[in-house]
C-alpha cells in the first residue's frame, strides 16, 4: 500500500533536475507542482532561476505543464508570464488532471516525469497515474493550513521508508 507513496527519485530542488539527464532517459515532458516546488507557496511570481530553468527545458524540447491544487488566480498569475500551460484546482492525488495533461502534451506516460514536494498529493497522484515521480524538498517549511495535516502524515511515511531503507536522504 505504501508503494504508491514512494517516489522514484528524491532530490533537493528542481534545479537538480537537468534537461540533459532527462533527455538521456527519453523524457520529453514535465508535470510539476507549483507551491513549495517551484517557488515558496507565498511567492507570487517566478524567480529569475525558475525562469532560466524553464528556458533551459524549452531549449531541450522538454515541455512543462504546471498542475496545482491551488486556485485559478494564484496559478494563472504565476504560469502565464512563463508561457506554460497549467491546471488549477487539480484535486491531486486524483489522477484525472495528470492523465488529461499527458494527453494534451501528446506524450506517453514513460516520457513524462512528475515533480512535487508532497507525498500525499504529487507523488501519490503521479504514481497512481503511472508516471515516474520525483519528490523535492519543500522550498519553505511553512505551509497553507490545509497542507499542514498532510505534512504530519507525510513525515511519518518518510520516516518509515527511511527505516525500511527504501529512501535515503541527508539534509
Ligand atoms: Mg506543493
Amino acid at each position: 500500500m505504501l508503494k504508491n507513496f514512494l517516489p522514484n527519485e528524491y532530490v533537493k530542488s528542481v534545479f537538480d533536475i537537468k534537461p540533459e539527464v532527462l533527455h538521456q532517459k527519453g523524457i520529453k515532458g514535465i508535470i510539476t507542482d507549483l507551491d513549495n516546488t517551484l517557488v515558496a507557496w507565498d511567492v507570487k511570481d517566478a524567480t529569475p532561476e525558475i525562469i532560466e530553468w524553464f528556458k533551459r527545458m524549452e531549449e531541450h524540447d522538454i515541455k512543462i505543464t504546471i498542475i496545482s491544487n491551488n486556485k485559478l488566480e494564484r496559478v494563472k498569475i504565476f504560469s502565464e508570464p512563463l508561457g506554460t500551460p497549467y491546471v488549477y484546482s487539480a484535486r491531486k492525488p486524483l489522477t484525472r488532471a495528470f492523465k488529461s495533461v499527458a494527453k494534451q502534451m501528446h506524450l506517453k506516460k514513460e516520457e513524462i516525469v512528475v515533480i512535487g514536494d508532497q507525498l500525499l498529493t504529487d507523488v501519490l497522484g503521479g504514481n497512481r497515474a503511472g508516471f515516474y515521480t520525483v519528490l523535492v524538498v519543500p522550498i519553505v517549511q511553512t505551509d497553507e493550513k490545509i497542507t499542514r495535516i498532510n505534512r504530519i502524515i507525510e513525515r511519518k511515511i518518510l520516516r518509515y521508508m527511511q527505516k525500511q531503507g527504501k529512501i535515503s536522504w541527508e539534509e
